[in-house]
């Protein structure tokens, strides 16, 4: 037992999924559950992910010992104005936002006395969303990422830690700016990728569309599922780490330029280069354990229909 009582404030995806983790593992006494619709919460409470329910966040981090922000990173400010005055002094804050610098400063300045704040980001996700969307493996084998600021009490980082090893997870502990520029590229630059083609294939006329989805298995469809992510969610990602996703999608316009250029230009030798490199960076990412090496992300191919 880690801890006697911890706080979930939103219970979509994440939130569940650390309430299935860490009742399976006999991490902690008792889950508060607190979302912001009945509905949600009715549904977090048909599933028996906790062991109290509250519309109120207030009510729910309240004599809790680690409470986790599982809501959209753009909440952050409503939800914390909310929590503040009911965090209990030597309680453990943390999140799990996909951008670490806006939570650092929306945070920061709103955190009572005593209480520790520690943001973190575990790398793991689907595109589904909402309580039923949950299971406890999501974080086995991922990294968790943590960022906390230099003067934050070793003690609660060395506790989180703890609890992310125990759900699973390999911990890392980096500078929020650094997360978000890595995170830029490894994760928010390909989404807008992902919005983006498919958004274009939208876009096309209807009967080039049929054809699109009928073939889609060519390639299209490793897109879609990017693609597929909760709209709100992303909404806040690019709203809260702009400079970074600037940075990084500049770099990647002018790769795109010169990919572009050497299609026109039917130069072979450079489209084969750069194909070479990327393969070779597929196999380090399943050498890393990061993906299976099964073909077509190991599908099974469906009966064929008559
Ligand atoms: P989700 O399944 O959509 O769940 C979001 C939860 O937050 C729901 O309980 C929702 O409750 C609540 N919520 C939404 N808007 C709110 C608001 N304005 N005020 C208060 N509560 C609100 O989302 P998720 O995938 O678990 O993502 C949660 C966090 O994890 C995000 O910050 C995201 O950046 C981060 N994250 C996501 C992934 C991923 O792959 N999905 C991976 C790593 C980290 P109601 O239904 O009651 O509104």
């Amino acid at each position: 037992m880690m801890f006697k009582k911890i706080a979930l404030i939103g219970i979509g995806l994440i939130g569940s999924s650390i309430a299935l983790a860490a009742r399976q593992q006999g991490l902690v006494k008792h889950i508060a559950v607190s979302t912001r619709k009945a509905a949600t919460l009715a549904e977090a409470e048909s599933l028996r992910l906790g062991d109290s329910y509250t519309l109120s966040a207030a009510e729910a981090v309240q004599d809790a010992d680690l409470v986790i922000l599982c809501t959209p990173v753009g909440a952050y400010g409503a939800v914390m104005a909310e929590i503040a005055p009911a965090l209990k002094p030597g309680a453990i804050l943390t999140d799990v936002g996909s951008v670490k610098q806006y939570a650092l400063d929306v945070i920061q300045p709103l955190l009572p006395e005593g209480v520790h704040f520690v943001p973190g980001h575990p790398l793991a996700g689907t595109e589904y969303s909402g309580p039923s969307s949950g299971f406890a493996a999501l974080f086995k084998g991922r990294w968790c990422i943590l960022t906390p600021d230099a003067n934050v009490d070793a003690a609660a980082v060395k506790a989180l830690t703890g609890f992310w090893q125990a759900l699973g997870s390999s911990v890392e502990v980096m500078d929020a700016p650094h997360h978000d520029l890595v995170l830029a590229i490894t994760s928010h630059v390909p989404h807008l990728i992902a919005y983006n083609i498919v958004g274009t294939v939208d876009d096309l006329a209807n009967d080039t569309k049929s054809e699109v989805i009928k073939y889609s298995a060519s390639g299209f469809r490793d897109f879609t599922r990017i693609a597929a992510s909760d709209p709100i969610m992303w909404r806040d990602v690019f709203l809260t780490n702009r400079d970074a996703v600037l940075e990084m999608l500049g770099r990647f316009l002018v790769d795109l330029d010169v990919l572009h250029a050497a299609v026109r230009d039917g130069d072979g030798p450079a489209l084969e280069a750069l194909f070479t490199r990327t393969r070779a960076i597929r196999r380090s990412i399943i050498d890393a354990g990061q993906e299976t090496a099964a073909a077509d992300f190991g599908r099974v191919t469906p009966p064929e229909s008559d």
